[in-house]
């Protein structure tokens, strides 16, 4: 175990996970904590906030990939950023062990602990899926998701094999959620403009599935809107399966399977498979030996913090967003919990922020009530869905809601700047579908370079 000898020894309030929750209760806390003469340390393996509901914008390539996230150092001046990943906490002794990149590991001591890790995609065990599959939580995933779609297309254009070509061309998304819809859409778009583009392909060699286990789509939205957006869907090409489960992905085989006589529907070839079924609460939720509920969600209270299994508070221990069963006063929630998305987490944050100097403070705590402001979703350029405000908006108004909405909500003046450029430079010059080549083996041509002559 290495020491800590860089790092501050003020009494520390430590977060961990520096997403929407803990970015935004940095936010909050740093300046007032520092007067206080404390330290405000925030723990994240990425050295960034993911704006998540960007990342179907970096797949459509609306959105260039670094603008998506909100670098922690550059807007937390008065934070202690240490980028490394909780792997335990013992909350009676008041410590935290982290393990930094380089592979060593720290033990943090604190005063009060934030606990806002927030989710990790949900899989099941589908043969293949671990191999084949990718998910849509991080930006990575949306920038190689990205590429990869237009290098298929680009290698599928000088194909001779047309069972190659057939499954380069073919691109499954499982999940009909927010994420999945948005991306499948957001693929849809990208895929016709990228094969317009190119003269030795045509639409009908494309293919575009997406698979739904439940008999409908996007719960966010009323029923009428989703059976809307599944015919709108459809009448741009993309197959939507719904009642259909994926069985198997071995070696880019699907096998998709009938959800009620569990027979097989189908059974193709496809190059990209984006799974987006689910999240769960992060796994140092468990680790972290706080209680947790059978969802492996930390037990919150509407204050807040963490509760024990008598439903008591747990003094210095607090949570929020994806990571926290957090109770619903609204009633609203499914089995009476606020449901993991971002309108709640930022909110949750600052009213954690404010909480926890009050309990500071020796002052009372306010309880989280948060009716929903409704949902919008983007479907690709000019198209969109959604209940804003409770008003049922589709088509351009949606999409614009859409865009003015997240170009607000993305953290700092500075990103929403970033973000609202590259809509103006995709408004002038359209949309910018350039692949990036040998982002995993960047190193390929130098190397190629360097051998002598004589080892080739
Ligand atoms: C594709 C997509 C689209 C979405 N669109 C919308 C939308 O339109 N509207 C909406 O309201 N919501 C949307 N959401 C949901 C929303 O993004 C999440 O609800 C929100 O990000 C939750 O915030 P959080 O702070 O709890 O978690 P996150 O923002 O996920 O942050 C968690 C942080 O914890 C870090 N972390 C993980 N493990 C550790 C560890 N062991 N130690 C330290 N740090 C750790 C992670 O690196 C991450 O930075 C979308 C999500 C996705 C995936």
């Amino acid at each position: 175990m290495a020491t800590s000898q860089k790092l501050s020894d003020k009494p520390r309030t430590l977060i961990v996970g520096g997403g929407y929750v803990g970015l935004t209760v940095a936010q909050q806390l740093q300046k007032k904590v520092k007067e206080a003469g404390g330290v405000v340390t925030l723990v994240d393996p990425l050295p960034y906030m993911t704006y998540q509901p960007f990342l179907p914008e970096v797949v459509g390539g609306h959105i260039e990939a670094r603008h998506a996230v909100v670098s922690h150092r550059k807007h937390l001046k008065d934070t202690e950023v240490v980028t490394g990943k909780v792997t335990g906490v013992d909350h009676e002794a008041r410590t935290a062990t982290v393990e930094l990149d380089d592979g060593d590991t720290i033990e943090l001591s604190y005063q009060d602990v934030v606990m806002a890790a927030g989710a990790t995609t949900r899989t099941f065990p589908i043969e293949g899926l671990a191999e084949q599959g990718i998910g849509l939580k991080t930006i990575e995933e949306a920038l190689t998701l990205r590429n990869q779609i237009l290098d298929d297309i680009e290698a599928a254009s000088t194909m001779t094999d047309e069972k190659a070509k057939a499954r380069a061309l073919t691109f499954t998304v499982v999940g009909g959620g927010f994420a999945g819809i948005e991306c499948i859409a957001e693929i849809e778009d990208i895929v016709r403009a990228a094969v317009d583009a190119n003269p030795r392909l045509s639409q009908s060699d494309v293919r575009i599935v997406l698979v739904e286990a439940m008999g409908r789509i996007m719960p966010e939205v009323s029923e009428d809107q989703a059976e809307g957006v599944v015919e709108h869907l459809r009448s741009r090409g993309i197959e939507v399966l719904l009642n259909t489960s994926l069985g198997s992905a071995v070696d880019g085989e699907l096998q998709l399977i009938d959800m009620a006589d569990k027979s097989e529907i189908d059974r193709f070839e496809s190059g990209t498979l984006v799974w987006t079924a689910g999240v769960a609460a992060n796994a140092v939720a468990k680790s972290s030996g706080f209680p947790v509920d059978e969802r492996g969600r930390l037990k919150g209270s509407p204050t807040l913090q963490i509760v024990d299994d008598e439903g008591r508070a747990i003094p210095g221990a607090w949570t929020a967003g994806d990571v926290a069963a957090t109770p619903d006063l609204t009633g609203a929630g499914p089995g009476g919990f606020c449901v993991p998305n971002a309108q709640h987490a930022l909110r949750q944050a600052k009213m954690l922020a404010k909480n926890l100097l009050a309990a500071r403070a020796g002052e009372s705590l306010t309880e989280y009530k948060h009716e929903s402001l409704g949902a919008v979703a983007g479907l690709g350029l000019y198209k969109g869905v959604g209940n804003p405000l409770g008003v049922k908006l589709t088509g351009f108004p949606a999409w614009l809601a859409h865009r003015g909405y997240h170009g607000m909500a993305i953290p700092t003046v500075e990103r929403k700047v970033r973000v609202a450029s590259n809509w103006l430079n995709e408004l002038l010059f359209g949309r910018d579908f350039t692949q990036l080549r040998d982002l995993e083996t960047p190193r390929r041509q130098f190397e190629e370079a360097a051998t002598p002559a004589t080892k080739k």
